[in-house]
């Protein structure tokens, strides 16, 4: 029972009550003394008043000796002693002593109040028989003069005698009164110490990480509520604990199971998790704790970590790690102020799509020799055949252009997607531009009966760009909303939208279905093959617009409903723009 706050309680009430008991003591004798001293003294007043007629006749009857006799008999058989003084204070009789032997008792304060003619009362030391003694004085009337005094008088020691006992029973009581309140206290004490000390109990418990503790919920007070508050306190911290483990278990076997390289870096850049992965590309059996420049000597590592730090978003970037090429993307988490960066193993696939870049380059190459050859040939049947047989060689010669044409945009295709492509980069004035090439539609227009419509607004700044690829863009877009639409118009636009150019295409044409549009720009999607071919499209014309509007920096909307029309909108930055 070692428990500071139980000690607390009991030593408190424990002598709190002894003070109490103390204090009761030592108050309370004196009271009652007092108080029994009072009750004596009227006992000993009613006793002088009831022997006063008899003391009065023996000093009526001047019968000295005869009252001597009869105050000693009357004193021994009461245990009181009795005196009797005449008017002048001398001793007539005396229930212990011999009158005669007596001084006069005048002056005595009893007496004196008494031959005064009122009861006297005095608490003081007796000359004759040598102890403290209660003196009460009557006077002892005769036709109104006083002739004398009846004294009764007790010792004090015997009335200390009888109050010894009742202070034995007050003690004793008291002691009693204690004890019960000692032991009450230390009920009292235990019983307000063991809440706390089960919630001590609980609460280390569940510091040494037992969140299965439980209080008990006997209690019946305030207790009772904190019991509760603390049963569903641990409750919610199991199930938080159990949802913590089961999200770190699931991000764990995301992590490992992961081919990707993944490193969190904090602000300073030092890494705080890492992927299995990573440490299998980066060499290492521990990466956290290292700075990544300490591991990762790669210089495109460093600029996207120093991109991202900038930027706060998100980027991505080309990493060559020894033989291999990773395409790394990084995140910014804000929250937790670090950085995420994801490295991809791309050099199969680039491998890859170089082969198939060569594959296509060096076909379309291969074919295209050939294929002019035929051209030629057949332009030179064209002229010299009958009429019979021209229609078969203008066939040969319509596949001819169409395959020459789908040759030219592979081979344009390929340049676009060669890494090391560079833009040939002027400044463009892209009004002029549009303007020279809506002339080689005039044509088209009058032929097909559609308004061709071209609305710039004033004052476009030049755009640094490529002039011949975005010659393309036009082309291809304007080409391709004469092919689509039969009637209506044909609408180009140029506006400055923020910090882009926008270059519209709009037509009144066939429109397109919400699944076509995402597809679109896909090399040789097309809607409608036989459309298509009928018309010489290959597929092959919205993906290079859309090529060369990424090398830009730019990009392409489509907006389109069927039946009601299409416009394709192209976003090129007026400041240049690092692709
Ligand atoms: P194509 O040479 O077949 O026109 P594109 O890549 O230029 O190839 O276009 C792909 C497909 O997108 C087309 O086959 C056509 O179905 C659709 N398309 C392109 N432009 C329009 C347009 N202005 N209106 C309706 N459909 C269009």
């Amino acid at each position: 029972m070692k428990g500071s706050i139980f000690l607390k309680v009991f030593a408190t009430t424990v002598v709190l009550l002894i003070l109490l008991a103390l204090f009761f003591l030592i108050f309370s004798f004196p009271t009652i003394r007092a108080h029994y001293l009072r009750t004596l003294a009227r006992d000993l007043e009613n006793l002088g008043r009831v022997l006063q007629p008899t003391v009065l006749s023996y000093l009526e009857g001047e019968k000295f000796d005869e009252l001597d006799r009869f105050v000693k008999n009357q004193g021994r058989e009461i245990r009181t002693r009795l005196t009797v003084v005449d008017g002048t204070g001398k001793v007539l009789a005396d229930s212990e002593e011999d009158p005669a032997v007596m001084e006069n008792h005048r002056f005595r304060p009893e007496i004196f109040e008494a031959l005064q003619g009122r009861s006297g009362q005095a608490l003081r030391y007796s000359s004759t028989v040598k102890e403290d003694m209660l003196y009460v004085a009557i006077p002892i009337e005769r036709e109104g003069a006083i002739i004398g005094v009846i004294r009764a008088s007790l010792f004090i020691s015997e009335i200390d005698l009888l109050l010894s006992s009742t202070k034995r029973d007050i003690v004793t009581a008291t002691a009693m009164i204690v004890a019960i309140g000692l032991l009450g206290a230390y009920v009292f004490s235990r019983s307000l110490v063991r809440p706390f000390r089960e919630l001590a109990t609980a609460f280390r418990e569940v510091g040494a990480g037992n969140l299965q503790t439980k209080m008990s919920l006997r209690f019946k007070d305030e207790w009772k509520d904190v019991a509760s508050s603390f049963n569903a306190m641990t409750e919610q911290m199991r199930s938080l604990l159990a949802d913590v483990r089961s999200r770190k278990e699931e991000l764990d076997s995301i992590l490992t199971s992961m081919r990707e390289a993944l490193l969190v870096l904090d602000k300073a850049g030092k890494i705080v998790l890492s992927n299995p992965s990573a440490r299998r590309i980066l060499g290492q059996d521990t990466l956290e704790e290292n700075f990544y420049w300490q591991v990762i000597r790669a210089a495109g590592f460093a600029e996207l970590v120093e991109r991202l730090r900038k930027e706060k978003g998100s980027c991505a970037g080309e990493i060559n790690l020894g033989e291999r090429t990773y395409f790394g993307s990084a995140t910014f988490l804000p929250a937790q102020d670090r950085m995420v960066i994801v490295l991809t193993d791309v050099t199969e696939m680039q491998a890859l799509a170089r082969v198939k870049r060569d594959l296509v380059l060096n076909i379309s190459h291969e074919l295209r020799t050939p294929l002019t050859a035929i051209k030629g040939f057949a332009e030179t049947l064209a002229s010299e055949v009958g009429d019979n047989q021209r229609t078969y060689v203008e066939t040969i010669l319509r596949h001819t252009d169409r395959l020459v044409r789908i040759l030219d945009n592979l081979l344009l295709l390929s340049r676009l997607e060669e890494p090391s492509t560079e833009l040939e980069r002027k400044s463009v004035d892209v009004g002029s531009l549009v303007a020279h090439l809506l002339k080689l539609f005039e044509t088209k227009a009058q032929e097909k009966n559609l308004v061709l419509r071209f609305e710039a607004e004033p004052d476009l700044p030049a755009i640094e760009a490529d002039p011949f690829l975005l010659e393309q863009v036009v082309i291809n877009l304007i080409d391709n909303a004469f092919k689509y639409t039969e009637r209506g118009e044909v609408r180009v636009s140029l506006a400055k939208k923020g910090h882009y150019l926008m270059l519209e295409v709009a037509d009144t044409g066939i429109g397109l279905a919400e699944e076509d549009k995402q597809r679109i720009f896909e090399r040789f999607y097309v809607v409608d093959k036989s459309r298509s071919r009928k018309l010489g499209g290959s597929g092959l014309g919205l993906s290079i617009v859309k090529h060369i509007v990424g090398l830009h920096g730019g990009t392409i909307e489509v907006d389109s409903r069927l039946g009601e029309g299409s416009k394709f909108s192209v976003f090129l930055p007026l400041s240049l723009s690092r692709r």
